[in-house]
This record gives C-alpha cells, sequence and structure tokens, in this order.
C-alpha cells in the first residue's frame, strides 16, 4: 500500500513469487482478523426482470429472446424456512432492477424469514426509491449490496451501467447514511478498461462508507453486446482482491461464483487463499435459474457439498455467527472478536 493506502500499481500486475507472498500476506490479514471462519449465506434470484440494459449483463431489457420470470415469495419462504442447509446462517435476495419483485415478492419474503428464522437478510435489488429502500429495511433486511462497478464515469456511461454514475454513488451514500450496512464492488477487465481505471476502484472503494467490497471478473455474458469480448483475467482479479483485503482488513470480501467460470476448478477455492471471507450457497429453484441469465446458460451452480468442501480444502470453518450479527456485534464493538466456538478448524478435504 502506499502513503493514500492504495495498492502498488505493480502488485496489480505480480506473478509467480511476488504474487504468491501478496497472496499469503493478504490471506494473514483475514485470518487475523477473522480466524479460520468464513460465513455461508444463500443466495435466492427472485426475478430476471429487469429495467436496466448493462452491456454485460444477459437481463438487460434488450434481451428479448430472455424468457422473464418472478418467483412467489411463498414457495421461496417455505424452502428458506424449513429447507435450507444447515450451514447457511444468512440470505442474500437477489434480482434484476424489478420493483414490482422487490414490493410483490422481497418485502413478503423478508417478514416471513424475520418472523420465523434468525436469518441475517441482505439485499441485491438495484437502484430503488427511497420509499423501497425504507420498506426493505423496515420488514428486516439490514445489509445492501450496491456494486458501483467501475470508478470511471465515462466506462459506467458506455457500459449502460444502472441509472447514472453520480446517482449510483449517492444512493450508496445515502443508503448507508440511512443506517444500512453496505457492500459495494466492481468488475475487474470490463473491455477497454485501463490501469488507471483499476486504481480509480480501490480510491473510490476506500472513499465511499463500505462494510465489504467484492471484485468479480468480467464474463462476457451470452446474450450481451460483449459476448465475444475477452474474458476477465483471473490473476488480475485476484490480486484486487488481495489487495482490496490488505487496504481493509476488517471487511467481508465475498468469492463470487463468476471466478469459477475466469478459472474453471480452481478460481473459487484461490480467492479464499487470497482474502475471500464469505461464500454463497445458490438456492435459486432449479427450473429458473438457466434464465437468471447473469453470465452463461450453463451456469455452475454452489451447492452446500461444493461450498463446504471448498471451506474445508482450504482448513477453514464455516462460521457460526450471521453476517448481520457480525456487524451488529461490530456496530456495539467497534471491532469485531470471533467467538471461541468459531474457531475450531476442519480437516482439510480436497478442493
Ligand atoms: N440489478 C441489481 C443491481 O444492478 O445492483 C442486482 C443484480 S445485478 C445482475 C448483479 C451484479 O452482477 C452486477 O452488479 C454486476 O456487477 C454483475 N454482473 C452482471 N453481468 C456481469 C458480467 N458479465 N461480468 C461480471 N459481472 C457481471
Amino acid at each position: 500500500m502506499n502513503d493514500l493506502g492504495l495498492p502498488n500499481p505493480e502488485l496489480l500486475h505480480a506473478r509467480g513469487e511476488e504474487q504468491k507472498v501478496f497472496h499469503e500476506n493478504a490471506a494473514q490479514a483475514v485470518r487475523s482478523h477473522f480466524g479460520p471462519n468464513v460465513f455461508v449465506r444463500a443466495v435466492v434470484e427472485i426475478s430476471n426482470y429487469c429495467r436496466e440494459n448493462c452491456a454485460y449483463c444477459g437481463m438487460r431489457r434488450s434481451n428479448k429472446a430472455l424468457k422473464r420470470f418472478r418467483i412467489q415469495a411463498d414457495q421461496l419462504a417455505e424452502l428458506l424456512i424449513h429447507h435450507r442447509p444447515a450451514s447457511v446462517t444468512d440470505v442474500n435476495i437477489q434480482a434484476g432492477e424489478d420493483p414490482i419483485a422487490v414490493r410483490e415478492v422481497a418485502i413478503p419474503l423478508i417478514r416471513a424469514l424475520r418472523r420465523e428464522t434468525q436469518l441475517g437478510i441482505s439485499v441485491c435489488l438495484g437502484s430503488l426509491s427511497q420509499n423501497l429502500y425504507a420498506e426493505l429495511k423496515e420488514a428486516g433486511a439490514t445489509l445492501y449490496i450496491i456494486k458501483f462497478e467501475t470508478a470511471n464515469p465515462a466506462r459506467y456511461a458506455e457500459m449502460e451501467s444502472p441509472g447514472t454514475f453520480t446517482a449510483r454513488i449517492e444512493n450508496i451514500r445515502n443508503l448507508a447514511a440511512n443506517g444500512w450496512r453496505i457492500s459495494s464492488g466492481f468488475i475487474a477487465g470490463l473491455p477497454g478498461h485501463t490501469n488507471e481505471d483499476l486504481l480509480k476502484n480501490f480510491a473510490l472503494a476506500r472513499d465511499l462508507p463500505l462494510d465489504g467490497c467484492s471484485v468479480s471478473p468480467f464474463i462476457p455474458g451470452d446474450e450481451t453486446p460483449l459476448s465475444t469480448a475477452p474474458l476477465g483475467d483471473i490473476d488480475l482479479t485476484l490480486n484486487c482482491m488481495a489487495a482490496l483485503r490488505l487496504m481493509r482488513p476488517g471487511w467481508v470480501i465475498p468469492s463470487v461464483s463468476a471466478l469459477n467460470l475466469a478459472e474453471p476448478g480452481s478460481g473459487y477455492c484461490r480467492s479464499l487463499r487470497t482474502g475471500a471471507n464469505l461464500v454463497t450457497i445458490n438456492l435459486t429453484p432449479s427450473e429458473v435459474r438457466g434464465d437468471y441469465l447473469l453470465y452463461k446458460r450453463d451456469r455452475f451452480i454452489m451447492t452446500e457439498e461444493r461450498i463446504l468442501s471448498a471451506i474445508a480444502a482450504e482448513g477453514l470453518t464455516a462460521s457460526k455467527q450471521s453476517l448481520a450479527e457480525f456487524y451488529s456485534a461490530r456496530k456495539v464493538n467497534g471491532s469485531h472478536v470471533p467467538a471461541a466456538r468459531d474457531l475450531v478448524v476442519q480437516k482439510p478435504a480436497s478442493c
């Protein structure tokens, strides 16, 4: 890190021994804050309707070939209340930008989960009105996931990312000012991106009121104008992740499913050695998963078995504490001390 708390630009392109040491430092930073604990959440993708037109995303409104769906709240409530995997402590509710799904699916689902379970609840539902944000919060969600995608406003506009760059950043600040915990993020390797763009992502992440941040490799998505663009580089993405971890050792940094597409078989596990401390089990009903077209129609679904074996392979353990509990403990204490019961290392398995 330099004097401004930003990563050294050369390190973002490190390879070989230099990269190994860099990643080990990031892994050490996350372990010294969180011990061997990795948060385990579930995601449910409730709607693929989207009023936005992001060039990188298959759910963009111009994709007329996509069969659109909205799931019933009670179907998901039944699944999450009675049939969720035992390791799940939190649920993330995600969708295209679809205010109807927010009203008709997300809010009733959050109310049911709040009534019936202790699950922490996060949402990733895009840029919405202040009223909808307030209703989501009142229903019981505490963490909002809203990525800034790229810190370069011109690239943001060129990619037709949601609304305007200025409004997205204002949204992030307003949500935080209204008591939400915020996780943001950016895409590494967006077509046309420069080294300068890459560094700007860190300066923006550093300056925003965030509790966590992700970095995802760019995936040339099926049925998008960028389907033939080059895939984001896995090493660059993991170097960005390590740099985020060293910049903010106390952040929650997710291991995103796109890592499996950028480096099939090992991308996901490598992120657990590079500073990630949150994994996600996909519980979207199988009949609609293929139409939640984030990247490719052929999705690599992270099941509980895959997630737990990836965690165990790295000698880590599934956190018993939910993300929501972690954040509220931090609010009171100012820093997080892992509970002794969480500090049990499982026997390594294969990844
Ligand atoms: N609609 C909501 C929003 O805009 O925040 C949430 C869902 S959106 C589909 C989730 C995230 O997927 C986006 O913020 C973007 O970073 C990511 N994404 C979509 N397509 C991608 C691609 N081809 N490569 C990498 N990330 C992508």
